[in-house]
């Protein structure tokens, strides 16, 4: 720990920042409350306990969709599930009597309170949506949103089909209509803390980074299915504890009431505000609300002055449709964009608050030293590679290859694009199954274990075409492995800020990702593979499309990074001198067959390599004579992308 590292850590307001946010949105939504309810009266009391089930029941939404990126249509199927378990559930006997005489007896008779009531409908729907996503939270992307779409079909059908539990299509009546204003601003606010704390939480960050870089995410230590499941099982409970609400609300309600309308208006407030943050999801629900029901009084006709303006059918949804279709065009991660609402006085106070608390109650921001990558024990052998091959179709990209790579030491890996270089690293870190041969870290054979667990072994890559987690924060971005492999939030903290020191980031971690300039994406791969705690560390280009200052700095951080904490480095680049200067032996491989293994002196003097460049640029550039490598060639394309 260092000083600028401290500083950092003791600035690192993060908490009071999200404690603030939280704040802010409560009081956006408890001050539209109060002032529908003064400015109109009963009808605005009404319009605002609409507003605050919808902000539940959208908020419940994003905790899946917002973390995924993936569009839910089944969340209105939960609703309904909600609505009608908790209606059959208060339902008074003298009514239930009459209106579902058939229905089976371990259903009837419960007349149980709200809240108990709400409590059996979170269980039932956390179960639902488990056995549901089991299957779902292997898809990603448009797969995963149409298998959603099939849960609403689905469960609409068995809402129809089961009439003597539902009634079928007729009216569901004689709910008790116990969804007082005061009951769902509670929830709404209650919903937002929820979503608020998952979206900070371990998993929710983790998800985020599968959001926006499923390889990336799954090369740090996280396995993707677990991270969707663990969100889609919470927002199916909370989803169906709104719809309980939405019930309670109306009274009365039918299968319809749950179908394509609600699951469309639903998605169209979570996109208008910004699925990407809980803030753009409260912010979609008041805008969208307050559009419709104020478009609504002109749908039904009205007079300006002498003129009568007659009824406009279906104005409302036209209107929302343009909205949607604006929004996504103007800004295409809706009003809110991918920051979460803020005000900085609140954020102010609230750090003050909490370190007034903190000093009478210690909150375990402590600066306890942890121990660093230095203090490990990284006494292993290093890597070694036997056989390793793969086919793609046709051809060849890596032919039984095998050489190793030693402990605290930095080995080369080169040879003209389309070699089978990146090939390896894919193969190695288990992002593309190998067709034969053994990559052995001491006694385990790394082909056997899935991408995720090779990373909690300290298998750390960074990839040829720089992927980052976007629209995470710099810190964010490092701070997620760290969390995958089971760190302390505080520990993980420290080691973000040890990693983000190390490699000149410490000034922009709080910038998102995706706005750094090219070198510093470059280092921030390596930072976030640091994180890892890394026993083998590969990097694929790092050095790629930087200039020579640039390259020269990074070099020298990379041997003072690998002095420190003794990793095995595999370095990959087209930079023939940044990789003699820091490679003890260089792996030259070609047409996916390594043939050469050398110090950087024998490489250089190698006939086999030197034909291997040379040779395939001579038909092009009638070079007379081979020339040895200096270290200032670099090697560039033969009709290869990057
Ligand atoms: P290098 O990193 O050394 O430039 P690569 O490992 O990217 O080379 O590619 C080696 C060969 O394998 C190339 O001919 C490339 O076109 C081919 N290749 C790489 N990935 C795939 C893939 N997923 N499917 C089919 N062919 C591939
Ligand atoms: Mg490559």
């Amino acid at each position: 720990m260092n000083q600028a590292e401290n500083a950092f850590l003791e600035a690192e307001s993060r908490r009071a920042e999200a404690v603030a946010q939280t704040l802010l949105l409560v009081a956006l939504v408890v001050g539209i409350t109060v002032a529908l309810s003064l400015i109109m009266g009963r009808a605005g009391e009404r319009i605002a306990t609409q507003l605050c089930i919808s902000i539940a029941a959208i908020v419940s939404l994003a905790v899946f969709s917002g973390n995924s990126g993936i569009v839910s249509f089944g969340h209105a199927a939960f609703m309904g599930l909600g609505a009608y378990l908790s209606g059959i559930l208060t339902m008074p006997a003298a009514i239930q009597g009459s209106a579902l005489p058939n229905l089976p007896a371990f259903l009837a008779d419960y007349e149980l309170g709200l809240f108990a009531s709400l409590a059996v409908v979170a269980l039932f729907g956390a179960a639902v949506a488990l056995l549901i996503g089991l299957p779902i939270a292997r898809l990603n992307g448009a797969s995963a949103t149409i298998a959603t779409l099939g849960i609403l079909i689905i469960v609409h059908s068995v809402l129809v089909g089961t009439r003597d539990i539902t009634r079928g299509s007729q009216t569901f009546f004689g709910v008790p209509r116990v969804t007082t204003l005061e009951v769902a601003l509670g929830a709404a606010i209650v919903f937002i803390c929820l979503a608020r704390l998952y979206r900070e939480s371990r998993y929710g960050l983790m998800l985020r980074a599968v959001r926006d870089n499923e390889p990336a995410a799954v090369a740090m230590g996280i396995e993707p299915r677990r991270a969707r499941l663990i969100a889609w099982v919470a927002s199916g409970a909370l989803a169906t504890v709104a719809g309980a609400l939405y019930g309670h609300m109306l009274g009365a309600f039918s299968p319809r009431d749950f179908y394509f309308a609600l699951t469309f208006s639903m998605v169209a407030m979570l996109v208008v505000g910004g699925m990407l943050t809980v803030s753009g999801a409260v912010v979609g629900v008041i805008v969208v609300t307050l559009l419709q029901d104020s478009v609504r009084q002109i749908e039904g006709g009205f007079a300006l002055g002498p003129i009568e303006v007659p009824q406009i059918f279906g104005l409302t949804t036209a209107t929302l449709g343009i909205v949607i279709l604006l929004v996504i065009w103007l800004r295409p991660r809706g009003l809110l964009g991918y920051r979460e609402a803020s005000l900085p006085f609140l954020e102010r106070l609230a750090a003050q608050a909490m370190s007034r608390l903190g000093s009478l109650v210690p909150l375990g921001r402590g600066r306890a030293s942890v121990e660093t990558d230095a203090d490990l024990d990284h006494s292993r052998d290093g890597v070694s590679i036997k056989g390793l091959t793969k086919h793609f179709k046709g051809l060849t990209a890596v032919d039984e290859a095998s050489f190793s790579v030693p402990a605290g030491k930095v080995t080369g890996l080169i040879g003209p694009n389309g070699a089978g270089k990146s090939t390896i690293v894919n193969l190695m870190t288990g992002q593309l199954p190998a067709s034969a041969g053994a990559v052995r870290l001491g006694s385990v054979d790394l082909l056997d274990l899935p991408a995720y667990r090779i990373a909690h072994l300290g298998v750390a890559r960074t990839f040829q075409n720089n992927r980052l987690f976007e629209d995470l924060t710099v810190y964010e971005n490092v701070l997620v492995p760290a969390l995958a492999i089971g760190a302390s939030r505080q520990e993980a903290a420290q080691l973000v800020a040890h990693e983000l020191n190390a490699l000149d980031l410490l000034d922009v971690a709080h910038d998102r990702a995706g706005s750094l300039p090219y070198g510093a994406r470059k280092r921030l791969e390596i930072a976030r593979c640091l994180a890892l705690r890394p026993i083998l560390l590969v990097l694929d280009e790092p050095a790629a499309g930087m200039n020579p200052e640039e390259t020269a700095d990074l070099a020298e951080r990379l041997a003072r990074l690998g002095h420190e904490h003794g990793y095995a480095t595999l370095l990959i680049d087209h930079d023939l001198g940044f990789v003699n200067r820091l490679s003890s032996s260089i792996v030259v491989v070609n047409r996916g067959r390594v043939i050469a293994i050398g110090t950087p002196e024998q490489i250089q003097t190698n006939p086999d390599v030197i034909e291997a460049y040379i040779g395939t640029g001579r038909a092009r550039s009638e070079e007379p004579e081979p020339v040895p490598l200096s270290p200032s060639i670099t090697l560039t394309a033969k009709g290869e992308t990057p």
